[in-house]
């Protein structure tokens, strides 16, 4: 049975943010902004009541927690979102019930993507997660490919019959004014919008600095703890 005082904190926090991005948006002169409700942690009954409240997207970082999600609320009307690290040997799983992957870092994922979402007759929409991490050259801690490989796997998902490149992902690190971080993230979604039109989007933004994503022209906004609480603090 779902919890009442629940069900009004969730409505609450989620109006809160809806106007925030609203607010955002129009500032920054972006047309829409679409919100992901990040619910990693979070019990499927949430999703439920999010559903209820008119959430359409939501994410998750961790194959095994999204899998048992996706298919305890199997018949709900919802996209799924995966932002976490995807391992290679879960990336053919991860295709197979995930309707957009942001977090695609290397030829090898997107090879194991495409295989397991053929494999369902299905087609999964594509983020190119970029390091955003300066210090990090390519293997920063909070994931993604180097500047220098945006190409080459941004290629390889177009090149990918059950895949479909949509455009680019960070995550801004701790250390810098993430505003900074994501104008480097908006400067690489215009060099893959040049050779890739479609790919127009760019995911970036999170509790802590989602609005100056969307300055940034986010399109997509992956918000967990503004709406759901703050998590227990994970390993
Ligand atoms: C957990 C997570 C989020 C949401 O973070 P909050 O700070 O709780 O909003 C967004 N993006 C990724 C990649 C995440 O892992």
């Amino acid at each position: 049975m779902a919890d009442p005082t629940r069900r009004d904190e969730l409505a609450e926090r989620l109006a809160d943010i809806r106007s925030r991005i609203a607010a955002a948006a129009q500032a920054g002169g972006v047309e829409e902004v679409t919100l992901v409700v990040v619910t990693k942690t979070w019990p499927a009954s949430d999703v439920r009541l999010l559903h209820e409240l008119g959430v359409t997207d939501v994410g998750e970082n961790r194959h095994q927690e999204a899998a048992t999600k996706v298919g305890e609320l199997a018949g709900l009307d919802l996209r799924w979102h995966f932002v976490g690290q995807v391992q290679s040997n879960k990336a053919a799983a991860i295709a197979g019930y995930t309707d957009v992957v942001h977090s695609v870092d290397s030829v090898r994922v997107v090879r194991r993507l495409d295989s397991g979402a053929h494999r369902r007759e299905r087609v999964v929409d594509c983020f190119v997660q970029l390091d955003l991490d300066p210090g990090a050259e390519g293997h920063g801690h909070r994931g993604g490919v180097a500047p220098a490989d945006v190409e080459e796997v941004a290629a390889a998902v177009d090149a990918a019959p059950s895949l479909r490149l949509i455009g680019v992902m960070g995550v801004a690190p701790l250390e810098e004014e993430p505003a900074r971080a994501f104008e480097r993230l908006a400067a690489v979604r215009a060099q893959v919008c040049d050779h890739y039109p479609t790919a127009t989007a760019m995911s970036a933004g999170m509790t802590g600095d989602f609005e100056a994503a969307i300055a940034a022209g986010a399109t997509h906004v992956r918000v967990g703890s503004a709406i759901l609480g703050s998590r227990p603090v994970l390993r």
